[in-house]
Parts: structure tokens; C-alpha cells; sequence
């Protein structure tokens, strides 16, 4: 069983040395575990307990959007109470469902149902019951949510899981807040979603590694430069099993209720949006090569590096132009 963590760790490592080497002057950083994984905030130029405050945000988004959380607003919605939504609950509902139906459905925000009977967290987990996958599938599904205003309802017992797109509008929050306390640049890393805002004292921008898929946790297997920018990487290598010689992974194909057997082990997209990165990151992997890229290439603000099953790498139209790659 891999666990995200270690992953995260590095990858938190790979980014604050590769920031460190680069002799930027006196940055403050703070580092927790939230949200199920290594947490980090870097701020250059901001007041003094900038990075922890900004980190202590993760905790309390934690307490709106958990679907574990028993009293989360998501919980409550899930037991089908009917709670008035925070700003940022209804804000993330819209941005989801807009995603959902930008990528068929690829990535889709009400796969609770399905995402429940899978465990990527135990040593030894036992796989789904085909019959509870199938059933579970039949009553899941974007469709099945009506989103009016501040009110969020569920339909044929439907459940919904923002662990896709979540973590990436706590960076895009997390980062306003710095920028509010004037600082001249950040990087905000969420377990591998990392948004890297303004730019460091010298002028420069930050340089974010992308892990090679199943090799040692922070073995990077190229890096690109970038400012004003999120980097958001969804890869099949972070949670996943083995049973039987097959290997089980967290993004679940919304159309099976497996494991997404796309043809690509990585997602890196680049956005000026955390959101919308992890929610197209997590779409490409579902999607595939050709569609996921299709998807990246018809947007106008979004970028992406997709390593297949192969070993390819496939840059999106512009991306080597616009950014400097490094390997
Ligand atoms: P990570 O959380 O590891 O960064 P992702 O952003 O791709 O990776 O999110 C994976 C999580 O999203 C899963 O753990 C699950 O909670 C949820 N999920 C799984 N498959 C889908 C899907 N097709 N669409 C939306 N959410 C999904
Ligand atoms: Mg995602």
C-alpha cells in the first residue's frame, strides 16, 4: 500500500530545495499535515506569521468540505439535511458542477457513493463487492445534484466527494489571503497542488518538479518554471493498492466505477486557478491521452504535461513555448 504522504513529503522537499538553491532572500515557512496530506505554505516579502496564518486556513475549509467529517456542510448535505450554504461551499458546488459538464462527466463531484466502498488508506484493504460498485454507480452522478442559489439537494441517494477539486480551491483561497497581507510572492503546496503566486525578491519565478511516476518518492522527472501560476499534478502512483498482481488506484473512472484505465500515470496541469487545475487534472486522467488533451488544448488558460503508461511525455500545445521546461 503507498501512501500519499511520503509522496508529498518529497515533492514539499523537491520544491523548497529547488527554491532554496535558488538564493532567494530569507523566505517564512510553515508546514502541517491537513486534508490528508503534507501541507505547506513559503512566503517571500509578507508580515510576519503570514505562512502559518495562511496555513491554518486548511483546517478550517477541512471542517466545511470533509466528507468525513460528521458536521461538514458536505456530511450534512450527504444525510440529506438541507443546510444554507457558506459562500464557499455554494462557489465550489458551481465551480464542480461546471466541470463535471465541461468533461462529460469525467470528473464528476457526486461519485460518493462509489469513491466510499474503495479503501486506498488501510495496509490490506479488501476490493469492492462488484454488486455494490454497480448499484452504488447506478444512483451516483452529477445529474443527480440541484444546486439553487445557497441550497445543495441530492437525488436517489446520491453522495457527494470534493476530494478532486477540493484541495485546489483551498490553495486559490489560501492564496488570496496572503496576497491581501501584500506579500511579493508565495508558493502554496497542498500535497502536490501547488500554486506559486507573484514572484521571488530577485524577479524570478518558481520552479516546480514532476515526480516520475512509481520511482522513489521526490525523484523528479522534469521541472518547469512558473509565476502567477498553479501547478496541479493527479497521478495513479499516489494511493493504490495491489491485489492479484493488479494494481488499484484512486481515480475512479465515473463510468465504471473502477480504477481509470486511461493509458496515462500522471496528470500535470498548469492554470491560474488551483481549482480548476485539480479538477482537470483528475478529468485527463479519466479521460485519457487523446480527449484529456483535446480538453487542455480548447481552453485558453491551461496547460498540461500527461506521462502515459509507456513511459511518453506529452506537452500541450504552447506549454514549452510559454514555460521553461527542464528535465
Ligand atoms: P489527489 O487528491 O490525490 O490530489 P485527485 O485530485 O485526482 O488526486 O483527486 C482524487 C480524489 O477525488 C479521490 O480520492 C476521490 O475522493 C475523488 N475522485 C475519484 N475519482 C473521481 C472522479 N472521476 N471525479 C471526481 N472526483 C473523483
Ligand atoms: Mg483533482
Amino acid at each position: 500500500m503507498k501512501k500519499r504522504g511520503s509522496r508529498a513529503v518529497c515533492a514539499l522537499l523537491a520544491v523548497l530545495l529547488l527554491l532554496s538553491a535558488c538564493g532567494a532572500a530569507a523566505p517564512e515557512t510553515a508546514t502541517g499535515f491537513a486534508l490528508d496530506t503534507v501541507v505547506s505554505v513559503t512566503v517571500w516579502g509578507g508580515e510576519e506569521g503570514s505562512a502559518g496564518r495562511a496555513l491554518e486556513l486548511c483546517g478550517r475549509y477541512e471542517a466545511v468540505f470533509s466528507r468525513t467529517l460528521e458536521d461538514s456542510e458536505i456530511s450534512r448535505i450527504n444525510r440529506g439535511e438541507d443546510p444554507a450554504l457558506s459562500e464557499d461551499s455554494e462557489a465550489l458546488m458551481a465551480l464542480s458542477l461546471d466541470w463535471a459538464a465541461r468533461t462529460s462527466g469525467a470528473f464528476d463531484p457526486a461519485l460518493g457513493a462509489v469513491t466510499s466502498l474503495w479503501d486506498f488508506h488501510s495496509e490490506d484493504p479488501d476490493l469492492p463487492d462488484p454488486d455494490d460498485v454497480a448499484a452504488a454507480l447506478a444512483r451516483s452522478g452529477y445529474g443527480r445534484v440541484a444546486l439553487a442559489g445557497d441550497r445543495c439537494s441530492l437525488s436517489d441517494g446520491a453522495q457527494l466527494d470534493l476530494g478532486g477539486v477540493a484541495k485546489g480551491y483551498i490553495a486559490d483561497r489560501i492564496g488570496e489571503a496572503i496576497a491581501a497581507e501584500g506579500a511579493a510572492g508565495a508558493v502554496v503546496n497542498l500535497g502536490g497542488d501547488v500554486l506559486c503566486l507573484g514572484h521571488k525578491p530577485d524577479g524570478s519565478g518558481f520552479t516546480v518538479g514532476i515526480q516520475k511516476p512509481f520511482a522513489d518518492a521526490g525523484e523528479v522527472l522534469l521541472s518547469v518554471t512558473v509565476s502567477d501560476m498553479a501547478v496541479v499534478t493527479s497521478g495513479v502512483y499516489e494511493r493504490y493498492f495491489t491485489r492479484d498482481g493488479r494494481t488499484y488506484h484512486h481515480i475512479l473512472d465515473p463510468e465504471t466505477g473502477y480504477p481509470a484505465e486511461s493509458g496515462l500515470v500522471s496528470v500535470t496541469v498548469l492554470t491560474p486557478s488551483a481549482a480548476d487545475g485539480d479538477a482537470l487534472a483528475t478529468a485527463c486522467l479519466v479521460l485519457g491521452p487523446q480527449e484529456g488533451m483535446a480538453l487542455i488544448d480548447g481552453l485558453e488558460n491551461a496547460w498540461a504535461v500527461f506521462l502515459t503508461d509507456s513511459g511518453e511525455i506529452l506537452f500541450s500545445e504552447g506549454l514549452r513555448e510559454r514555460f521553461s521546461v527542464r528535465d
